[in-house]
């Protein structure tokens, strides 16, 4: 889950905290299912923390491919959250952590198409792309 907050008069999602795979998720390696009180309790704890101004901004998750791509089971995933889930602000993010390249699509309610609005190398510059590849080879972890 990606948590953030919007700057008052601005379009703006500012991305600045998530959540990592809790112990009572489920995972498998082309499956995850989260467990959802978990991560809400983990939101709770920062719209307190930040005086009620960090919220729900989206979700992110890993493949084991390096220019990852949304499959259909994501799709229709996103789909879900921007039509189901409250969100303030523009729209939702959603990023996939791919073994080399880390992309970024946006989503909001009314459209069924999402942007890929970025793509940045993943791990880095700091040597830490290995011990990525290594973490998303062997499962389908999200946030
Ligand atoms: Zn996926």
């Amino acid at each position: 889950m990606l948590i953030g907050h919007h700057p008052l008069a601005s379009d703006d999602i500012i991305l600045d905290r998530l959540t990592t795979p809790q112990p009572a998720d489920r995972r498998r390696r082309y499956r995850f299912e989260r467990d959802q009180v978990a991560h809400q309790v983990l939101l709770n704890a920062e719209w307190k923390k930040s005086d009620q101004k960090r919220t729900y901004v989206g979700e992110w998750h890993t493949h084991p491919e390096d220019s990852p791509s949304p499959s259909s089971l994501d799709l229709d995933s996103w789909l879900k959250a921007v039509s189901c889930t409250p969100y303030h602000g523009p729209g939702l993010l959603f990023i996939i952590v791919g073994r080399r390249k880390t992309r970024v699509w946006f989503g909001c309610i009314g459209r069924t198409e999402f942007t890929m609005i970025l793509e940045l190398p993943t791990g880095g510059s700091d040597g830490s792309t290995e011990r990525n590849r290594k973490r998303t080879d062997t499962s389908h972890s999200q946030g």
